[in-house]
């Protein structure tokens, strides 16, 4: 019984449905994909072309347009690009394009989703969970239509695939959204909507900020146990703005804060060394958050090897600026101390039975981890923490869930019984048990 955790629904969408749709659509934003891709590739591929070959029967245009659109192991190593090619599935939506009508974008997000659950069927997923993010307020006519149509798709008891929603909020103001989340949990289809996400980009937004939204979460989850909504929060996968403590840092305080499970955490288990010695640079205020960190956990830090001297640590923090940069100069021996940092902060997640999300595909082409040794992976493996394995874009990826398994056990050199294991973990991490909605 497969359980794919980690998706995004226009990142499910396979290359042929994709393709099906544009050549039925009238109105496609070439430039608007084009000028992306000319930026971040320096050259603009010939997809306009081949739908229109499409259009008029050529057999080649479908493999030629999933080449062209698929995010492969070429393409890796820099969101432009894969932001550049997932363009293309805004081009042709009607949900992105302002002009479009509502009866437009119903009838996209049915074909779309229905696509999608068959999709699941043919590759063994039986259960899954799609984010969305939609307007800061979910409460608009746009919103709304497609919430309705979505909600209703999944909403279907029989089905071969059990369809859950993720709705994924706005990082500067989840509370915007507030009303609208309780009221769809609360709603007929609220069966369907089983959980809280956090995406896009993460620099900017320490986890502390979101403290008083998940205390908010709790307390509706504790009145509403059957329409407890698990959180959600990607963390860890891009921290080029701070230090590594600090990144290490943010993965334990989103999982301290009472996030259910967590989007990639790259930052809690990747191989220090893979940074080699180098500078970084964060704002004043992280600093200061750090100190504060290693004076609260200096007991445990210590227990794992880290060297904290608080007096050293007050003196610092005395002399800080108000505001600015720090920057952190890292060599072997600094970065050997961030492994006993992740270590400890490993420890600690494993102990509030956090769960850990982890997508290979994506990790190697938007993360930038070639090296399969260099996985994050193998670390939450070794310190015992529950790993669930997803494929977060399987259509532009032109992955499955099986491929991403496959990757983690020949990887993990785990074979049969690494997988049972991680399809099992899986299982018991769907949202809904997690937050005891099936007690
Ligand atoms: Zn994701």
């Amino acid at each position: 019984m497969l359980a794919e955790l980690h998706l995004h629904l226009y990142g499910c969408i396979r290359p042929a449905d994709l393709l099906r749709h544009l050549a039925a659509r009238k109105r496609i934003r070439w430039d608007f994909y084009e000028e992306h891709m000319r930026a971040a590739y320096g050259v603009v591929p010939p997809v306009r072309e081949v739908v229109e070959r499409y259009r008029k029967g050529d057999p080649d245009a479908e493999a030629e347009f999933a080449g062209l659109f698929v995010f492969g192991d070429d393409d890796a190593g820099d969101f432009d690009r894969f932001q550049a090619k997932f363009n293309l599935l805004g081009a042709g939506s009607a949900l992105f394009d302002k002009r479009s009508g509502l009866a437009d974008i119903r009838t996209e997000v049915a074909r779309f989703a229905a696509g999608i659950r068959a999709d699941h069927a043919r590759n063994g997923v039986r259960y899954a969970e799609t984010r969305l993010l939609l307007s800061r307020t979910l409460a608009g006519p746009r919103d709304r239509a497609v919430l309705d149509t979505l909600l209703a798709a999944y909403d279907v008891p029989q089905a071969g695939t059990t369809e859950r929603l993720a709705l994924s909020l706005s990082r500067k103001d989840p509370w915007a959204a507030w009303d609208r989340v309780r009221e769809l949990a609360l709603g007929p289809h609220g069966a369907t909507v089983t959980g809280l996400d956090f995406c896009f980009f993460e620099e900017g937004f320490p986890p502390k900020d979101k403290a008083g939204f998940f205390a908010a979460v709790k307390e509706f989850n504790a009145a509403h146990p059957d329409r407890a909504l698990a959180i959600l929060y990607h963390v860890g996968e891009s921290f080029r703005d701070k230090s590594l403590e600090s990144a290490v840092r943010w993965v334990h305080e989103a999982a301290e804060l009472g996030a259910h499970r967590l989007g990639h955490a790259i930052a809690l288990g990747i191989d220090p060394d893979v940074f080699g010695t180098h500078t970084r640079t964060e704002p004043v205020a992280e600093r200061r958050d750090q100190i504060a960190y290693d004076l609260a956990h200096a007991g445990g830090l210590r227990a794992a090897g880290v060297t904290v001297d608080e007096a050293v640590l007050e003196a610092e923090r005395a002399s800080l600026p108000a505001d600015g940069t720090v920057t952190i100069a890292y060599d072997a021996a600094r970065l050997d101390e961030v492994r006993r940092r992740q270590d400890y902060a490993m420890s600690r997640i494993r102990a509030a039975g956090v769960v850990v999300e982890v997508c290979p595909t994506s990790n190697r082409r938007i993360g930038g981890i070639t090296d399969p040794a260099h996985h994050p992976v193998h670390r939450f493996l070794a310190a015992d923490l529950p790993v669930v394995v997803s494929s977060d874009d399987p259509g532009i990826f032109g992955t499955t869930l099986g491929d991403e398994l496959d990757w983690v056990c020949r990887h993990a050199d785990g074979g049969a019984e690494l997988r049972e294991h991680l399809v099992e973990t899986a299982w018991r991490s769907r949202s809904e048990v997690l937050t005891g909605r099936h007690a």
